[in-house]
């Protein structure tokens, strides 16, 4: 039959993270032995006083409708946590609630761009930034990095990639996927160049703040001259185990946030009640209640990199948050392992999977084709297994 469906979603990939998971879970259920290191996904159970908080929310029939932009009380909470970790004030009226941080950054999207516009993004970035940006009719426009500048963008590379045409710039730190955290003199340094644009907004995506080895995150809305033109964008996914509760949020200039309001308003309604309800409970508690979490990322780093520096072709930058390694595997292309020629990241991911049962992610869906992204968010003893796999494939 004719393909009936809009050119909008025929034009859009798939998430590749979301692919690769499905893929492992599918070989999972016909038997095969696969261990996951494709998702980024917190491994623990969310913290008892999340839960409670929860299951009170039920009992006190927190079951209509919420504000579309959120409780007050959760606002609240968010922006205590927005001055408690960030040092910003952001209103009430600049905070925005969505279901999940993926559609707050879809929901700006949707509000910041017309047709054309460009979206700088600096590579390599999330997965889902490049088609949510063209979904918006944006035009991503890449700037690639490499291991040797530890995958960050320098002040330089910013420059040249603006144009007159350039709208925004997104990114993550701690990044996903690379686990690189631009330090302060960094962002001054994007800032300097920003500066001189001053139509050029930014989108900072600051989700994996807490799981951060080196101390000291810093929020480009903090730097001289950027709150204004800054969209905060946090959640508590990865901080809290909380995956499945689809809560995210943004701090922002009011006019951005009231348009997010709006556009939400058409698309979801708000986010879900219970799950806000449970945000207030994790955003409130101090940051000592997820340390556990934190420590044990910080050990399976380590780990990792100890293990993975064993394997020859294995080229490894230390990530200082979040929880992935991003090896440059580049030196394997051209070459053929076990009769399998490995021409590019897919083919070495798929390798991975075929050969190791281990599932990974190509760096292409993350707009560096020389690398594969690895999640640690596993058990010591998966990612042992994992690397001993690896190891013997290659
Ligand atoms: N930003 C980054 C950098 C991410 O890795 C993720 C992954 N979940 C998200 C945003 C979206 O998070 P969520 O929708 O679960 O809040
Ligand atoms: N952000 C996680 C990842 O990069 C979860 C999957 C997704 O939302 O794409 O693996």
């Amino acid at each position: 039959m004719k393909n009936h469906l809009s050119d909008r979603i025929n034009s859009m990939s798939t998430s590749a993270t979301l692919a690769m998971a499905a893929k492992a879970r599918e070989l999972k259920s016909e038997g095969k032995d696969i261990i996951g290191l494709s998702l980024g996904e917190p491994d623990f159970n969310i913290p008892d006083f999340i839960k409670e908080a929860a299951k009170q929310a039920i009992d006190q029939n927190y079951s209509s409708y919420s504000p579309v932009d959120g409780y007050a009380d959760l606002k609240q909470s968010i922006a205590n946590k927005f001055k408690r970790d960030n040092g910003l004030t952001y209103g009430l009226n600049q905070i925005v609630v969505s279901t999940g941080a993926k559609q707050s950054l879809a929901n700006i999207a949707m509000v910041m761009l017309n047709d054309g516009d460009e979206v700088i993004l600096p590579a390599p970035y999330w997965v889902s930034y490049s088609d949510i940006v063209k979904l918006a009719e944006g035009v991503p426009v890449e700037v690639p990095t490499s291991i040797d500048t530890d995958f960050k963008m320098t002040p330089e590379q910013l420059e040249k990639a603006i144009t007159p045409k350039t709208k925004m710039i997104w990114f993550s730190s701690p990044c996903n996927p690379s686990g690189s955290v631009y330090n302060q003199e960094e962002l001054e340094g994007l800032a300097t160049v920003l500066r001189k644009h001053p139509n050029i907004f930014i989108v900072s995506d600051e989700i994996y703040e807490h799981i951060n080895f080196i101390g000291g995150h810093v929020s480009i809305a903090n730097i001289d001259g950027m709150y204004d033109r800054t969209i905060t964008v946090n959640g508590v996914s990865k901080a809290f185990a909380m995956t499945g509760w689809r809560i995210g949020y943004i701090g922002g200039p009011e006019w951005i946030a009231k348009a997010c309001n709006k556009f939400q308003g058409q698309i979801t309604s708000g986010a879900n009640a219970i799950a806000q309800r449970a945000t207030i409970a994790a955003l409130d508690a101090p940051i000592s209640s997820i340390k556990f979490m934190i420590d044990e990322f910080h050990k399976r780093r380590d780990l990792v990199l100890e293990l993975l520096g064993e394997i020859k072709g294995f080229n490894l930058n230390v990530p200082e948050g979040a929880f992935y390694v991003f090896p440059d595997i580049s030196s394997f292309f051209g070459k053929t392992l076990n009769g399998t020629l490995i021409n590019n990241a897919s083919d070495f991911a798929l390798y991975l999977l075929e050969k190791a049962n281990v599932a990974t992610v190509t760096g292409e869906a993350f707009g560096n084709a020389n690398c594969i992204r690895i999640s640690y968010a596993a058990s010591e003893k998966e990612l042992r297994e994992a690397i001993a796999r690896i190891k013997a494939v290659v």
